[in-house]
């Protein structure tokens, strides 16, 4: 059994999303999908094509997690805020090289690939994307 529940295949699969912050975005309405659709969510439009976001956003709202999920339990604690990309997708994201006392709502954030777990019994590391306070500039 794998302490952290990572699954392989489904970890490749999902790398386009972890790596690249892709997705599918509605061609209707804009709507932006992290998982593959038939029907968007929003306006029920069926014509949806990959896309990938900004990788830098505005920081709205940000939290401390000391108590974890298992599989996230040895990484408290951490910080997971709420971040609106520069297209103004909403994408929920852990915050990393910095301590919340250097957050503050409306800031300008980047998106970073950075460890995100370890699984227990393959030892697979899982990367994906984390938000840091933004240090470049366009
Ligand atoms: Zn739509």
């Amino acid at each position: 059994m794998l302490e952290f529940g990572i699954r392989i295949p489904r970890y490749w699969r999902g790398k386009p999303f972890r790596y690249r912050l892709e997705g599918f975005r509605c061609e209707e309405c804009g709507e932006f999908h992290f998982s593959p659709r038939l029907v968007c969510r929003k306006c029920g439009g069926k014509r949806l094509r990959r896309d990938k976001l900004s990788e830098r956003g505005r920081l709205i709202c940000y939290t401390v997690v000391k108590s974890a999920s298992p599989s996230f339990e040895a990484y408290t604690p951490y910080i997971v805020g709420l971040i609106q990309t520069e297209d103004g997708t909403m994408i929920v994201g852990q915050l990393t090289d910095c301590d919340p006392e250097e957050l503050h709502e409306g800031m300008d954030v980047e998106a970073t690939i950075r460890r995100l777990q370890t699984d227990g019994e393959s030892r697979l590391i899982a990367y994906g994307y984390k938000f840091r306070p933004a240090i470049q500039r366009p």
